[in-house]
């Protein structure tokens, strides 16, 4: 019985042995994905074991608005070791019988977001000074943080649309946007206007040029800061952590889609640092990260945003920046720029545009820049 107890607890030391080898300290990483589409949940399990074994730890996952998509994705994403936050969309929504059509960001020629939205047809940005809006934002988020597989929500869309678009882009949409134009700049609602002139004194509609105007972008950057407080003690009020994808800064961030976040009280933040948008190499991804996480000088964790090239054999003749991205010879030097400037981690988007060459530079990144002890 003895040499039995001997030989068990040897076998205990060697267990622990194996499991704490193959727990090597690597890099955090959390990913950006969405589905289920018809993905049956065995699928779904074979997916995200892959990637819990090649290494992500969380998954910001876009399930879309029903809660029962969260608690049955998030069942396996749990079963599988990952984290798992509801990816979802805040300011932009489509048609939805919940929305009032007069609810819209409406821009400086008076235009309505509903149904002439700016560059894209799915830029139906809603106005972030109605109260209604709040409430539908507020209903949504909460009926899904109540789900108890999701750990956390995370926003997305979190800002006006954008009043000048990332460098990298202006070709594509044939614009130069040198200074705001009224037909990207928004919101000039009855209820912005009115609230603003209440506040300030100022009709911003009689204002030349309002980009001029410092009081009016502090209203508009506080309309979204106080959107993210009120979500952020409704969501921890249900113990629940709450996140978001932001533009790199907070200054650019500020300058392109008035997000001024880091004012705001959230459990960590995601800038999308993605370069090849802003025409900029990895260096610039460490710029990013270190001006994010002075900013918010370390009262939350900072995950750098990589943006992975879909296609890496196709970049050169790619004409749309939308479809350029990391290409696998940068991605360790991606990774590299983000954690020696201050990242607590990564996050790629997405892990479906990871090929086997992305995977293995990786693997060797996330277990090999970790300091030592
Ligand atoms: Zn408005």
């Amino acid at each position: 019985m003895k040499v039995m107890k001997k030989i068990f607890g040897w076998f205990l030391i060697f267990i622990l042995f194996a499991c704490s080898e193959t727990k090597q300290p690597k890099i955090t990483v959390y990913a950006w994905t969405g589905g289920p589409g018809k993905a049956t949940d065995t699928e779904l399990k074979t997916k995200f074991d892959d990637w819990k074994q090649k290494g992500i730890d969380g998954l910001m996952y876009n399930g879309g608005h029903d809660p029962e998509t969260y608690r049955r994705v998030g069942k396996v994403a749990k079963a599988a070791g990952l984290e798992f936050h509801a990816w979802i969309p805040t300011m932009v929504q489509g048609n939805n019988p919940k929305l009032d059509s007069a609810w819209y960001a409406v821009n400086g020629l008076g235009e309505s977001a509903y149904d002439k939205p700016a560059y894209v047809d799915h830029y139906k940005f809603l106005c972030p000074d109605r109260e209604e809006v709040y409430h539908f934002l507020d209903d949504l988020y909460g009926s899904v943080a109540d789900v108890p597989e999701i750990d956390g929500i995370h926003l997305d869309f979190i800002r006006f649309p954008d009043v000048i678009l990332a460098r990298g882009l202006w070709d594509k949409y044939g614009l130069v946007q040198d200074r705001e134009f009224p037909q990207f700049d928004y919101c000039y609602c009855d209820k912005c206007v009115g609230d603003f002139k209440a506040k300030t004194g100022i009709d911003i509609k009689s204002v030349e040029d309002p980009s001029q105007v410092e009081v009016w972008k502090q209203f508009r950057y506080d309309l979204i800061t106080n959107i993210v407080n009120r979500l952020a003690d409704m969501v921890h009020s249900k113990n629940k952590v709450i996140t978001a994808a932001v533009f790199p800064g907070p200054s650019l961030a500020e300058k392109m889609v008035r997000q001024e976040w880091n004012k705001w009280n959230l459990d960590a933040f995601y800038p999308m640092n993605y370069n090849d948008f802003y025409l900029e190499g990895t260096e610039w991804i460490g710029e990013m990260c270190k001006e994010g996480v002075t900013s918010i000088d370390n009262r939350a964790p900072l995950y750098s945003g990589l943006f992975i090239c879909p296609d890496p054999a196709k970049k050169s003749s790619e004409p749309d920046p939308e479809n350029h991205g990391l290409m696998p010879e940068e991605l360790e030097a991606a990774i590299k720029e983000s954690m020696s400037n201050g990242a607590a981690g990564i996050c790629l988007f997405t892990p479906e545009r990871m090929t086997d060459e992305d995977w293995a530079i990786f693997e060797k990144a996330i277990y090999g820049l970790v300091e030592k002890p």
